[in-house]
């Protein structure tokens, strides 16, 4: 069965980062989401816009945990103006 000490993955590899929006070392707003997958006892975690286009899918089982929205230019749209907004605050 599954291993104690890991209880959380990433759905998949971190999104590049653009030095011109982030230089190294700077902290940024990233909107993530996750959800359970009871099957493999984690939770599973991905940023809203990935989760907008794809759905999100259990790295471990390829189950899938949450359905991409019907509109997802508009999901996409709405996380990058507020993440461009959240981390101007940081
Ligand atoms: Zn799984």
């Amino acid at each position: 069965m599954e291993q104690e000490e890991q209880q959380t993955a990433w759905a998949g590899a971190p999104e590049r980062i653009d030095f011109d929006d982030y230089p190294p070392n700077s902290p940024f707003a990233k909107q993530m989401t996750w959800a359970p997958c009871e099957a493999c006892g984690i939770q599973v975690h991905a940023p809203v816009t990935q989760v907008a286009y794809r759905g999100l899918a259990c790295p471990r089982c390829g189950a899938a945990l949450l359905a991409a929205p019907d509109d997802p230019e508009e999901w996409v749209r709405r996380a990058l103006r507020e993440e461009d907004e959240f981390s101007e605050q940081l």
